[in-house]
């Protein structure tokens, strides 16, 4: 569709960053159109109704920039997702291996309950390993999974795959 084509021509491939090897995809050009990242708005709110969503959880730190224009698109609240440490309340916290290391993230246990249905919004799924995370915390919260939506999806490093256990049948829409 068009705006398949408006958003892809948004951006920009960036070589060995942050290190050899790797092309970095950049949303920063998406997010500087107008048109662009209003029309990228609107298609995830429209996800964030079709599945029923009760809120929008958006990953630190693009998906925090993606996520809040949806949840006050589809009249949503929003919770972030932080790397551990940012949070100052009572946390839940997931750590998740990554290619060296580890990492953590955190969410404040009183923004999630039983009766919540969390659309996650990030920019990129890569390897799967931050949405995975992200799908346990929300579930240790005792919220549903509603689905999980990205602007990009990069095929060749198997998220979905991946994935596919944590979402039990939730939808993943990749852009
Ligand atoms: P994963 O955990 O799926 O390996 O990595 C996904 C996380 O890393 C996302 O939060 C995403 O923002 C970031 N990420 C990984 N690769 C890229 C990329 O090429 N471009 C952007 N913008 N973010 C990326």
């Amino acid at each position: 569709t068009g705006i398949r084509e408006l958003l892809l021509s948004r951006i920009r491939d960036v070589a060995d960053y942050p290190e050899p090897g790797v092309m970095f995809k950049d949303i920063t050009p998406l997010l500087a159109d107008p048109a662009a990242f209003a029309a990228l708005s609107d298609v995830l709110a429209d996800i964030a109704r079709a599945t029923g969503a009760t809120k929008v959880v958006g990953l630190e730190a693009r998906g925090f920039i993606l996520g809040a224009p949806v949840a006050v698109r589809a009249g949503l609240g929003f919770i972030p997702v932080r790397k551990a440490g940012k949070l100052p309340g009572a946390t839940l916290s997931q750590a998740y291996d990554l290619e060296y290391g580890s990492a953590e993230i955190e969410v404040h246990a009183e923004d999630l309950t039983t009766a919540d249905r969390v659309l996650v919004v990030d920019d990129v799924l890569a390897t799967g390993g931050t949405a995975e995370a992200s799908v346990q915390l929300i579930r240790r919260a005792g919220a549903e999974v509603a689905g999980l939506a990205v602007l990009m999806e990069l095929g060749f490093l198997g998220g979905r795959a991946r994935l596919e256990p944590a979402l039990a049948g939730a939808p993943l829409e990749a852009l």
